[in-house]
């Protein structure tokens, strides 16, 4: 469909009709839906024919009428690790990638954006880094001549104890004293959330969390109400159900991977409309990639329980009304920036979710629930012109949203018919 959308430049607006349109949150898809928008913003919304006023003046009919293509939201990833490369799988050579000056680890950070934008991912949520990348890419985009890039924000380094996991991607609470001040300074650094690693990860040969959790209830509850005293949300690194009761007690705005996770925690997040963000990707790559990994049959059946059970936890958490977001921890092992959201929203669906829950939880929840800066994730007026147009229809199956789709960014037109440039993602 090369060149049949025009590019919304210089104040123009343009008018579609779409056979489909999913605006990522309501339960029912328009049909035969307007939408009208410039570069700056969505105008007008609806199954019936626009108000004259939001009219490109001078017209009676749109610039397009497509009849047969699904339009939906820009996707989000609620949980990247921008600094680090995913789509390498040697050990050896993810530290050699880690021990490249900040500077370096900066540019191939920077050479990954404009690729996620054409992807269809338009915003990011970065999960930690202790080398400022994230902080600088969120900078880079609050800056006036920004390149072509998705939203980014980030709480720079992540909190945890010093010894314990996580030592790549935060600085240990320690350093700074108190809670309060630890939090005080990833503000003056430049945070746009705080990142706590509130447990260690799971033990693969033994198929558990079999560490105790770092960060006591009461510093977590001190490390959030220092963030909301700074009026920023937190997010928890969390996988074994001690540690998950400990970041639901101490109040986090998200539970991170949340592996292991009961019935009655559910609830709880539920009640307290904590969002759950179940990452998926880097347990499934071990699984993928087990021969590369090591890993014998035991290993392997272990980590299929575990998916087993968090895909089982997944239904139960979105059937219950849990906030359920979609975030790739791109950047992990085997998990590619962009492709890895897009792998990660089809582990969702094969877990049971309905696609168009599946889209809710990359679209809309995040859009709603994380207090990002700029409004985007939905099809609503005063939104960002960012969205993705496809024949392939997404409500059959999320698999459709890795095929060629139209992306539109800012009222610039984005086509992937080819193969797109996935190159050191
Ligand atoms: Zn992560």
């Amino acid at each position: 469909m090369a060149t049949i959308i025009p590019s919304a430049a210089q104040g123009r607006r343009i008018w579609l009709r779409v056979g489909t349109l999913l605006d990522g949150s309501s339960a029912r898809p328009l049909h035969d839906a307007h939408i009208i928008y410039d570069r700056d913003q969505i105008l007008f919304v609806g199954q019936d024919a626009p108000p004259r006023e939001s009219l490109p003046p001078g017209r009676q009919a749109p610039d397009c009428d497509l009849a047969d293509y699904t339009l939906l939201p820009g996707l989000i990833d609620a949980h990247t690790h921008l600094f680090l490369a995913g789509d390498e799988l040697d050990l050896d050579k993810r530290s050699a990638y880690l021990n490249q000056a900040p500077d370096e680890l900066l540019r191939q950070a920077r050479a990954r954006l404009e690729k996620l934008v054409r992807l269809g991912i338009i915003a990011v949520r970065d999960a930690g880094d202790k080398h400022g990348v994230g902080l600088a890419l969120s900078r880079l985009h609050e800056s006036s001549n920004r390149p072509l890039m998705p939203y980014v924000d980030s709480p720079g380094a992540a909190i945890h104890h010093q010894g314990r996991y996580g030592s790549f991607m935060a600085e240990p609470l320690r350093d700074c004293g108190a809670p309060y001040d630890c939090v005080a300074a990833r503000v003056r650094a430049g945070a746009d959330r705080i990142k706590l690693i509130a447990t260690g990860i799971i033990n693969f040969k033994k198929g558990a969390v079999t560490t105790e959790p770092q960060l006591t209830t009461d510093e977590i509850r001190q490390l959030v109400a220092a963030a909301k005293s700074f009026g920023k949300q937190t997010l928890a690194h969390a996988s074994g159900d001690d540690g998950i009761e400990r970041v639901i007690e101490g109040g986090v705005d998200s539970v991170e991977h949340g592996f292991f996770l009961r019935d009655d925690q559910l609830a709880k997040l539920r009640d307290r409309q904590i969002a759950w963000v179940p990452t998926f990707s880097p347990v499934q790559e071990q699984v993928d990639h087990a021969d590369r990994m090591g890993w014998g049959a035991q290993i392997v059946a272990n980590l299929r329980k575990i998916l087993d059970q968090h895909a089982a936890t997944l239904v139960k958490a979105h059937a219950m009304g849990v906030p359920v977001v979609a975030g790739s921890d791109s950047g992990s092992c085997g998990v590619a920036h962009g492709l890895g959201l897009l792998y990660e929203l089809q582990l969702m669906e094969r877990s049971g979710l309905s696609p168009l829950a599946v889209i809710h939880s990359a679209t809309g929840a995040g859009s709603q629930r994380f207090a990002f800066k700029e409004e985007f994730g939905q099809i609503k007026p005063g939104y960002h012109s960012r969205f993705l147009l496809t024949r392939h229809s997404p409500l059959e199956s999320v698999t459709n949203l890795a095929k060629e789709k139209v992306v539109v960014f800012d009222g610039s037109i984005f086509e992937s018919n080819g193969p797109v440039d996935i190159e050191g993602l």
